[in-house]
């Protein structure tokens, strides 16, 4: 792939050359500046320094022109000067509330699925779980008979305990009569829990114990809310009252349509709604859900003692399902739980039991009603996309096989994953994701032992033994390749091509359930449980594992061996640096190699730690995001800060060593028709990961409910407070993407 040796004759080869060819001359000007720059000494020239005339070289390098705009300064805003080009290009679809880079690829990966979901079922070739698969999606594609079903389907839940809707009266006939006698909140809530995976008020999972992590236990939180940030209910600005409003006359309009008297509605839906502002303002806020605080180990006789208004142990034996686990028929009052927030849980109690028992259920009701709408016809969707107009800004629905691509991929995860690794995952890409991940973890350590000056000998010693104990899983779990295994996983699930919403009912039941599998045994540390199918990388504190599904890894995030490493190191090698940091951001640091919760940091370190916190969290405090009209929360977003900047550096150091022990520190071959340096191509290859537009909805939202910050500040944060990138581009001092002596480091 080196220098400009052209591929034997093959009519592709023969192709790319003239697309080389093309470019070239369109890149005459270009060349014409570059030389220029050389000669002033702005761009280090290496004299053997070729070009790379492969079609994946002109295929990288025409990638790369598409997204940027060089009118922009690259010292000024280096997000425009990378992003510009690719935002323009692709404006916000109707249906999406933004969009990027990110969600391009995550719509290039369901439509490689729906094409293998589309493919008439081969009852020889496809094994009982694959075959599974493809009826889901048939009858979710299906719309005549949704649409024939209409309303039908909820309406047969609504008829019987405990989801009777007291809104709808006798309406939708006498045996849906709501009685305030029979009214169980404690049934309700688990039945929602149990049968149809809706957690609220109260969120019941199964997870490992943070400070013996590996054995599984019971865990208690709190649940969302149908709007999805606290701010909506609480503040008084224009935006958050119009989408209270909206949201009122959303389920109004919803009851109405299922059969309720419109006045009756409007005064029962406007409690509900008060009473979810209610639970808004006694919400625990992210930044205070700290791991410490939330580790509140107790028995459930000790949990009724603290909170005696609720029957938490029938609530919990209501929502575990024996049948399928006769193991957990002994959990009993000496059962341990964590109880993340007893606070919240306290003062939840307390507003519930003042209010009133047809609110209660009018609003529990209500949630379930919410989360099945996008079940029923099109009238219930289009009702539902007037509000989504005003709360996300979008004004067409998913397409249907969107729809149903979601639904098969979220109900039978390993299942579709392993569809989409046979065809689409080639096995060499793990020898890459090897040296990355190798690469990234010598840099960690490297600039730990030589320039890390804060942090004493004896937690740096600790680290160092957590960074050599980081494990990375890559493409897919081993456990999705065996057909057995799978079959006897799902094999409750028995689909109809007919029947799509019962078939909806399966899945959630099947959610349900599925963790309570764990409850009993032991924490299996070396596996993993990510969906194959996933756009995104993950750090799991409690195995201290960096995870990479097959999903992630595609251009252009993941490059393979025939494109310059540049490009891979910026993109992929400083998302592996992301999810390798947060074993030791604000909150991943206090958990130690085994992944326990368990403080392994001396006093002294730890202050200086918080200490250089301060700079991070004012740095990205002070960023106004125009889209939202609000500042970015420095303290919510430290942890996600701390992993880009950590990653950035990383990835940056581990590059370098590539080239000085693979090519003797010779550069790799510039691109074709660009005159960006390889250390240039990383930093632009970081940004173009992160290009997104958004919504005003949408942007006020991520501020809100998103752990990172906006992807501009993503890309500007990290790069101008790293001396690598000044120095690639010659930012000179005070400008805003060279931050100087003010720039925050903390890894
Ligand atoms: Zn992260």
């Amino acid at each position: 792939m080196e220098g400009e040796t052209v591929p034997a004759a093959r009519t592709a080869a023969n192709k790319a050359t003239r697309i080389a060819l093309g470019v070239f001359v369109a890149g005459t000007v270009v060349l014409g500046t570059a030389l220029f720059l050389v000669s002033q000494g702005l761009i280090k020239f290496h004299p053997k320094q070729q070009y790379c005339l492969t079609s994946e070289c002109i295929e990288a390098a025409a990638a790369i022109l598409s997204k940027i705009n060089q009118s922009v300064d690259p010292c000024d805003n280096f997000y425009r000067f990378a992003c510009d080009g690719w935002i323009y290009n692709n404006p916000i679809p109707e249906d999406m509330s933004n969009y990027g880079v990110y969600p391009w690829l995550r719509h290039n990966v369901d439509l490689k699925l729906k094409a293998l979901l589309e493919k008439p079922i081969s009852k020889r070739h496809d094994s009982e779980a694959v075959q599974k698969a493809k009826i889901l999606y048939t009858s979710c594609m299906n719309e005549n008979k949704i649409e024939k079903a209409d309303v039908k389907p909820l309406l047969s839940i609504l008829r019987h305990s405990p989801f009777r809707w007291p809104v709808l009266e006798s309406n939708i006939g006498p045996e849906g009569l709501w009685s305030e006698r029979k009214f169980s909140l404690e049934q309700t809530l688990a039945t929602l829990r149990g049968q149809y995976s809706n957690s609220v008020f109260i969120r019941l999972y199964v997870a490992a114990d943070d400070k013996i992590s590996n054995r599984y236990i019971l865990k208690l939180d709190q649940a969302s809310l149908s709007l999805s940030s606290r701010e909506d209910y609480l503040e008084n600005t224009t935006e958050a009252k119009s989408y209270r409003d909206t949201f009122l006359q959303f389920m109004v309009d919803t009851a109405v349509l299922l059969g309720a008297n419109a006045s009756r509605a409007e005064s029962d839906m406007k409690s509900v709604l008060k009473l979810e502002v209610k639970i808004a303002e006694i919400m625990i806020p992210y930044e205070n859900r700290t791991s410490e605080l939330m580790y509140n180990k107790m028995n459930i006789s000790e949990l009724s003692a603290m909170i005696p208004q609720f029957d938490w142990l029938g609530y919990i034996k209501k929502v575990i399902d024996t049948r399928l686990y006769p193991e957990l028929k002994d959990i009993g009052p000496s059962e341990n739980v964590i109880v993340r927030v007893p606070q919240y849980f306290k003062d939840l109690f307390r507003i519930l039991e003042n209010e009133r028992k047809k609110t209660l259920a009018n609003y529990l009701v209500w949630r379930m009603v919410y989360s099945r709408l996008f079940n029923l016809s099109r009238r219930f969707q289009y009702r539902w996309l007037e509000f989504s107009r005003v709360i996300h800004g979008t004004t067409s629905l998913l397409p249907q096989w969107d729809k149903c691509v979601d639904l098969v991929e979220s109900a039978l995860p390993y299942v579709v994953g392993k569809m989409f690794v046979k065809a689409h995952f080639q096995e060499d890409k793990k020898e890459m994701m090897e040296e990355l991940t190798e690469g990234i973890r010598w840099a960690f350590i490297d600039m730990l032992e030589k320039e890390n000056d804060w942090m004493d000998s004896e937690t740096k010693r600790k680290a160092y033994e957590k960074a050599k104990a980081v494990m990375a899983k890559v493409g897919y779990p081993q456990f999705i390749m065996n057909d057995t295994y799978i079959n006897e996983d799902i094999k409750t699930l028995k689909f109809t091509e007919s029947d799509y919403f019962g078939n909806v009912l399966q899945t959630r039941k099947y959610a349900a359930q599925s963790d309570f599998y764990w409850l009993r045994k032991e924490v299996p540390k070396t596996e993993w449980f990510t969906s194959p199918t996933t756009v995104n990388a993950f750090y799991s504190a409690s195995t201290n594992q960096i995870r990479f599904p097959a999903g992630e890894l595609q251009k252009p995030f993941f490059w393979g061996t025939e494109y310059p490493r540049s490009l891979s190191y910026g993109a992929i090698g400083v998302i592996v640096g992301h999810e390798f940091t947060h074993g030791f951001d604000s909150n991943g640091r206090k958990y130690d190699k085994n992944g326990n919760l368990d403080p392994w940091w001396t006093t002294g370190s730890e202050l200086k730690f918080k200490e250089k916190t301060k700079c991070m969290i004012n740095q990205y405090s002070n960023y106004y995001w125009k889209r939202a009209g609000l500042h970015v929360n420095g303290k919510r977003t430290l942890a996600e800060n701390i992993a880009d900047n950590g990653g950035l550096r990383e990835a940056f150091r581990a590059y370098r060593r590539w080239i000085r022990e693979k090519r003797g520190g010779e550069e790799e071959p510039l691109l074709p028709g660009l005159d960006f340096t390889h250390n240039q191509l990383f930093f632009l290859s970081y940004a173009h990961v992160r290009c997104n537009s958004f919504r005003s909805e949408s942007a006020r939202e991520q501020i809100h409910i998103g752990a990172h910050s906006p992807p501009i500040f993503r890309v500007i944060g990290a790069m101008s407070n790293f001396e690598e990138f000044r120095k690639a581009f010659s930012c000179p001092a005070n400008t805003s993407m060279n931050r100087g002596p003010e720039s925050c480091r903390l890894w």
